[in-house]
Formats: C-alpha cells, structure tokens, sequence
C-alpha cells in the first residue's frame, strides 16, 4: 500500500466551523427566532456594481476578441501590477508584485522556498493558516510561539530567540488589533540582526483608521527582510472571486547552496512552475477597484463594516463587557466572563442571545477564554446584536 504524506496526520488542531455549522443548525431547526451570525469571517454586502461590470465587461471582451486569451501570465496582468504599484508600493518595480488567487495559497506556498530545517515563529492566537503551513511543511517541531494576550496588547512579542521566518499579522486576526510602528520597528531590527525573514500579512489593512502603518514598508529596512501579502478579499469583497498580490521585494536575499539569490527570483520560479496564474476577468475586476468609482464604492462598504464594529464595541464596553481590538478592523476580541472557556461563552451566546460567535480556542491555545465576533454585517445588525446581549 503506498504512504500519504505524514504530516496530514499531525494537523490535530480543533476545526472549530465544523461544530458550530452543526450547533448553529441544532439551533435553527428548534427556533424561528432570526439567529445574529458574528461568527465565519466572511463579507456579507453584495459585489460593488463598478466591480461587477467590469468583470462581465472582460468575460465579453474574451468572447468578442480576434486574439484568444489563453493561459495569461503566472505573475499576474501587467495592467493590475501597475495599478498596485502605482496606488501602493511606489518605490518597487512591478516585478516585485505577484498576483495570486488568495492570501491563503501564497502563505502556505511561500514555504516551498525555505530548507526543512527552518525554524518558524508563529503568532498564538493567530489566523490557522500559518499553523497548518508550518505543519504540512513538515516543521511542526521548530515552531516558536508568540503569544499574544493581554499583557503582549493583544499583538506579538518578539520571539524569544533567533528564528528563519516569522508569520506577523497587522491588524492581527482575531485580536483585531493593529501593531503600533515601533512595535513593528523592533520587528523590523530583530529580523535584520537576525537574518530573518518576516512574511507580512496585510489582509485587513484597509481596516486601519488609526496611526498605525498600512503596510510594514513604512518601517525603514523592511524592504531587506520582509514580504508582504494583500489581498481584496475583505477590502473589496472578493472572497469568492479570489485575488490577491503579494509584494517580494528583490533586496530580500537567501542562499541556496550557499550562493546567495533573491528571493523574488526563486519565487518567479516557484510560481511559473506551480501556478497558472488569476482569471483575466477577475484581474480585470480587481483593478476597477483602483478606479474613481470602484475605490469609492469599495471604501463606502469597507466603512459601514467599521460603523458596525464601532457599534457594536462601543455597545459591549457600556455595558461593561471587556474587549479588545474592533477600531482598526472588523473583529472584536471578546472576554468571557470569569471562568468561562471559549466554548462555554460561546454556548451561553449561542443559546441565550442566538448569536452566533467564533471560540478564541480556534485559533490557538492562547484563544481559550474569548471569543471572535466578525463585524462583516449589513447596517443595523450590530444594534441587533447588542439588544440581544443586552439581555444576557
Ligand atoms: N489572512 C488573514 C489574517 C485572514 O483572516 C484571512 C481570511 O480570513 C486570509 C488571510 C485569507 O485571505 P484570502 O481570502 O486572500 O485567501
């Protein structure tokens, strides 16, 4: 019988949407009652019309044109890297800028490019992705943990000692809270001292009102030891189209076989080995965002998700719940009440106020005694929320 690879099985990690898909239908089949769901962090607004267009625009355009489109460009359209350059990364070249289908795909791909022996630091509680990356990469036991709890301010510390890459969020998910620059800057000093790698992961930095930075290229040095991942999944309401880009800028060095190369160059490679590259209607779609109109109607959305958060943490902190993060981003970090688990807190919400809630346990052990409310929500649904946990 031929062997699957291993490290499937060491994924033993709780898959938390499973059980509350399956609690949550429990529910709905003994209530009529309207159930709040603050949980999966998906959008809720519909595709912006600007967006929209231009993706059946483009699907005509490849049914109309002379020249077939056939398989495009693995790194991306020109047109978008241009575009992404032009509105955000003005001091690189758009061949630093690689289009992918998802944040997700490039996190767990990008360890393709480093040895077996790479030590990792994680942050905990963190999105599951970098975890499951270190896993089936098979580097399960050269992970470094950095907590990131009340006495941390809900963001990373450095890691204790010297690691290859570090996996950083800003604004953190499911914190929801963003790192301050000089936090950021110690980062930033460590890795460079350190010979590291920092893989930045941006995906809500749209959310970001405050002083904090949008993008870790803000932090002088960063461009010599940091990659950066971006998506329009939340900014833009692609989750279901799927685009996004990540920045590898070519001062970012390695060695392989003790030569030195840029990293840029080997995931060129990685890239027009393993990927065929994003939809040219979806490309097309993705750069309307950068348009007069698109950029507005994608910012009117991203704002009435923050109104909600603003609501909805504004109206928890009255009514003297503890919690964290929903300025900078659209997720609150909710404290269970005194010796709850997150599970528990999110039974009692679940059945007392029919809300639906993600447990902090989900995204690592440091997770356990909160819980995750998304505040992806049409306007009016956080008020919803709070008259329900009023009640409580
Ligand atoms: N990074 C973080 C921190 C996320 O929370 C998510 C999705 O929830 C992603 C990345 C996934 O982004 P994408 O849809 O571009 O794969």
């Amino acid at each position: 019988m031929i062997e699957g690879n291993p490290h499937f099985s060491l994924l033993d990690r709780e898959y938390i949407f499973p059980i509350i898909e399956k609690k949550l239908l429990e529910l709905q089949s003994s209530t009529d009652d309207e159930i709040v769901n603050a949980g999966i962090g998906d959008i809720a607004l519909p595709l912006a019309p600007t967006i929209a267009k231009a993706i059946c625009d483009a699907v005509i355009e490849m049914s109309i044109s002379k020249k077939p489109f056939g398989y495009g460009p693995s790194e991306g359209y020109l047109f978008l890297r241009e575009a992404i350059r032009n509105n955000s990364y003005k001091n690189f070249t758009t061949d630093e800028i690689f289009i992918s289908d998802g944040i997700n795909t490039d996190i767990l791909s990008i360890l393709d490019l480093f040895k077996d022996s790479c030590t990792i630091a994680i942050p905990t509680p963190a999105y599951p992705a970098y975890l499951d990356a270190t896993i089936l990469s098979g580097k399960k036991d050269q992970i470094i943990e950095m907590p990131c709890t009340f006495e941390t301010g809900f963001i990373p510390e450095l890691p204790e000692k010297r690691v290859d890459i570090i996996y950083l969020t800003s604004p953190h998910n499911p914190t929801g809270v963003a790192m301050p620059k000089d936090r950021l800057r110690r980062f930033v000093e460590f890795a460079k001292s350190h010979g590291s790698i920092i893989l930045y992961d941006g995906a809500y930095e749209s959310f970001i009102s405050s002083n904090c930075p949008k993008t870790i290229y803000e932090v002088e040095g960063a461009e010599e030891v940091a990659l950066e991942f971006r998506s329009f999944s939340k900014s833009a309401g692609f989750t279901g189209l799927r685009c996004s880009y990540t920045v590898i800028p070519k001062s970012v060095q390695i060695t392989v076989s003790n030569k030195f190369t840029s990293l840029n160059l080997l995931w060129k490679k990685r890239q027009s080995i393993k990927f065929n590259g994003v939809a040219y209607p979806i490309q097309k779609g993705a750069f309307a965002c950068f348009s007069q109109d698109g950029s507005k109607e994608i910012s009117e959305q991203v704002q009435i998700y923050k109104n909600e958060a603003r609501t909805l943490l504004n109206g928890l902190l009255k009514l003297e719940h503890t919690c964290f993060g929903g300025i900078d981003s659209p997720y609150i970090w909710w404290k269970a009440p005194e010796a709850l688990s997150s599970w528990e807190f999110f039974d009692l919400l679940l059945k007392r106020c029919h809300l639906v809630t993600v447990p902090g346990i989900g995204f690592g052990k440091h997770g356990d005694g909160y819980v995750r409310l998304s505040t992806f929500m049409h306007p009016g649904v956080a008020e919803k929320a709070l008259s329900r946990i009023s009640h409580l």
